[in-house]
């Protein structure tokens, strides 16, 4: 049976939650252990698909082709655990099940109430994913803070568990704020008030991590545990990292986190490896080299609108034994630039990554970024609405149909080289509908993709509504425009690539959502490779 591990966040949100429960299930993986992980978001949303990047960052898809919060690409990167819609919860999913039911007439005329119902449709939803086999540890994360309106029925359900399954198979980690205020001095009265409120709720935490600036001294330690009641050895300093991101399991493993969980739930488990993750992480601390890619995009002012994407760069970095600097550029800023001011800006730039996207503005200074890389021999990587970009410029620059675009931006145009499936014409409701989730490409030998996969296919995930218009295809080809990736069936276009150029791809699907630092994915790791040759010819 699986043991259950709940994390709760107490004193303000963006503490690292995700992280540091993801550096967990790391350890605990690295013990030999097999973990999964939950995400609890407290929303009404079904989902994240609907949700814009700069209230809520990337939206992370699944194979399955759910639309999930990026916490759960945190979880992919730092873990082996399969993750797919079973593993995504809101409260809009919740009530979703629970009125469905109520309709279907299935609580036989009872009152439907949050508890019992909707806390047993929570814990429903829990034990679907740790009652699999072979489960040893479900970790779930309750996203918002303690004292939110929105999670009170998820700590309930939280609660409940304890007593339903035993004290022996349930453990509660609460992460929390110790802030500095002026002259340095850090604070523990938040952590004090937000562990009185957890308690308030019926949940005494077996584990508190603290986030503070930098490790804290054993009075406060001591202190923190004297008011909270958890023991000294269980009060662990999430301090913040210098380095790595990655760095984290490391610095729970030097408090003896995974030692502390394992004794309390009473787990057996193997001797800690994490010789393979302590390497990776060497060398994207230290790395002394620095390959600088540039993204052209429109989010990017929210750093975590493109989060999978710049951990992928960052594991083609590793991949290559090089430090990867991104440098974010504005698509909308270039629009109009002359190109003096794009050599200027991109003169000290290795490679150019254009990202996924949706509705028209930036477009434009997307389409001026890839035309310099292709005619200044920058390797560029187009992503999803990047790769549909790169068609456009083509068209445009190449075919010198100047009015080339994607319906999606001017439904009018005379040269719909990017638009939409007959099937996806008549689709009004916006969530859900897109060409979602894992499907295979099959991949033309002697083109850069096939050279990056070493194979004659590749399975990837999806998460578009526009295609690379086929009427499109032979004039593009003939022009030069590479198409080098299909579906099995050859009805629709995956990827294309630009001929002599040292190296140009753009793919429709998603590569960023399966690498990870201890397995880069090729494409981003020939990329990078394709950045540093670059560097070296222009030097
Ligand atoms: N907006 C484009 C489409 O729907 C690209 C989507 C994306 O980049 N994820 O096809």
């Amino acid at each position: 049976m699986s043991k259950y591990i709940f994390f709760s966040g107490g004193v303000c949100s963006s503490l690292g939650k995700g992280l540091a429960a993801t550096s967990l299930a790391n350890l605990l993986e690295n013990h030999g252990l097999n973990v999964r992980m939950v995400k609890i978001d407290p929303y009404l949303n079904v989902d994240a698909g609907t949700m814009s990047p700069y209230q809520h960052g990337e939206v992370y898809v699944t194979d399955d082709g759910a639309e999930t919060d990026l916490d759960l690409g945190n979880y992919a990167r730092f873990t082996n655990a399969p993750i797919g819609k079973d593993n995504s919860i809101t409260t809009g999913q919740i009530y979703q099940e629970v009125i469905r039911k109520e309709r279907e007439g299935r609580y036989l005329g009872r009152t439907v109430q949050i508890i019992p119902h909707i806390t047993d449709e929570i814990k429903r939803r829990i034990l679907t994913v740790g009652r699999k086999p072979d489960v040893d540890v479900t970790i779930i994360e309750i996203g918002g803070t303690v004292g939110d309106i929105e999670s009170i029925p998820y700590l309930e359900a939280a609660r409940q568990m304890s007593s339903d399954l035993g004290k022996k198979n349930v453990l509660y980690i609460h992460l929390t704020l110790i802030p500095a205020v002026g002259g340095g001095e850090l604070k523990t009265k938040p952590t004090q008030h937000s562990v009185k409120e957890l308690r308030e709720i019926g949940i005494q935490p077996d584990i508190l991590i603290c986030r503070a600036p930098e490790m804290l001294s054993s009075d406060v330690i001591r202190k923190i545990s004297l008011f909270t009641n958890v023991e000294r050895e269980a009060v662990i300093i999430g301090y913040d990292l210098k380095g790595s991101i990655y760095e984290l399991p490391l610095v729970f493993r030097q408090q003896n986190m995974d030692a502390i969980v394992l004794k309390k739930l009473e787990l057996e488990a193997g001797e800690l490896d994490l010789s393979q993750w302590e390497k990776m992480v060497s060398i994207c601390s230290s790395s002394p080299s620095v390959i600088r890619i540039g993204i052209v995009g429109k989010y990017i002012h929210l750093p975590d609108s493109y989060k999978s994407i710049t951990e992928a760069l960052v594991h083609g970095g590793i991949a290559n034994n090089t430090r990867v600097d991104l440098i974010k550029i504005d698509a909308e800023d270039i629009e109009n630039w002359h190109d003096e001011e794009l050599a200027a800006k991109f003169a000290d730039i290795h490679g150019i990554l254009i990202p996924g996207g949706f509705g028209t503005r930036g477009t434009l200074g997307m389409i001026r970024g890839a035309e310099y890389a292709r005619t200044h021999a920058i390797p560029c990587f187009g992503i999803c609405l990047g790769m549909q970009i790169m068609v456009i410029e083509y068209a445009r620059n190449v075919l010198g149909y100047k009015d080339a675009d994607s319906t999606e931006f001017r439904p009018e145009t005379k040269h719909p080289v990017i638009s939409l499936l007959e099937e996806q014409v008549e689709i009004t409701q916006m969530g859900g509908t897109m060409r979602l989730g894992k499907s295979a490409s099959v991949l033309v030998p002697g083109t850069r993709i096939h050279e990056a996969y070493q194979s004659d296919s590749a399975e990837e995930r999806h998460r578009h509504r526009y295609e690379f218009a086929n009427s499109y295809r032979k004039v593009l080809s003939e022009a030069g425009l590479r198409i080098s990736g299909f579906t099995p069936d050859g009805e629709l276009v995956e990827s294309v690539e630009w001929q002599d150029h040292p190296w140009g791809v753009g793919v429709q699907f998603h590569p960023e959502f399966t690498s990870k630092p201890v397995t880069p994915h090729p494409l981003f790791a020939q990329f990078i490779k394709a950045s540093m040759n670059h560097e070296e010819t222009r030097e």
